[in-house]
């Protein structure tokens, strides 16, 4: 058994892309655009980002939507990732700043029940979007809607060692909190000016899998 957590963002880590962003190319109002372009400016986080874009739909047709959600893929090697951690013991937790209605439903059409989520949380009601966000903290600097580090430090057990992997900004304050960070996108030329310790590189989850069969 290996001494180790796993921390895990989940769009553009785990899906090949940014399920969100995808869905409000597709399907949102222009002024969607409007409000991204706040959140690229700097001037609102992107909690207040993603919850003004769900707003803009008053009209939701569930069955367009799941269509859509099921047409979004994943790394081909994170059921094999996902097995392995499992034969190690190791626990595994998705910290997403995405949303649970999406991320479960992705999930299951791949067959994978019984992960641990850490969201933010999309309903529907009476054809429009409800969101909250359970996992916010104010106080932390990037503005998004889960603040993946208090996640991290509030569910590690301290005698194990955190493994993070991400892509983008949301993972930024979580990237301090591991022990070992797998990067890719945004998060990697984070890891690389910071710097961070322990840093790897990676392009699937088959390559994360043999990096911890060396540890
Ligand atoms: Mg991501
Ligand atoms: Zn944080």
């Amino acid at each position: 058994m290996k001494n180790y957590q796993f921390f895990c963002d989940f769009d553009g880590t785990i899906t090949k892309e940014d399920t969100l962003n995808k869905f409000l190319c597709l399907y949102a109002d222009k002024k969607w655009l409007d409000i991204e372009d706040d959140w690229i400016k700097g001037k609102i986080g992107s909690k207040e980002c993603i919850e003004k874009q769900m707003q803009l739909f008053d009209n939701v047709d569930e069955n367009s939507l799941n269509e859509f959600i099921d047409s979004i893929e994943i790394d081909e090697t994170f059921s094999d990732f996902l097995n392995y951690l499992k034969s190690q013991e190791i626990d595994f937790y998705i910290v997403s700043d995405g949303f649970d209605y999406f991320i479960e439903r992705i999930l299951k059409k791949y067959n994978i029940v019984g992960v641990k989520i850490f969201s933010n949380k999309l309903e529907i009601k009476n054809g429009k979007f409800k969101t909250s966000f359970p996992n916010y903290n104010k106080s932390c600097t990037p503005g998004s809607g889960v603040c993946k580090c208090n996640v991290i430090k509030s569910n590690r057990i301290v005698t194990k060692r955190v493994l993070y992997a991400g892509d983008g900004l949301s993972d930024f304050c979580a990237a301090k909190n591991a022990d070992f960070l797998f990067a890719k996108g945004k998060l990697l030329q984070y890891g690389k000016s910071t710097p961070i310790d322990n840093l790897i590189e990676f392009k699937s989850f088959k390559e994360i899998t043999e990096y911890i069969k060396m540890l």
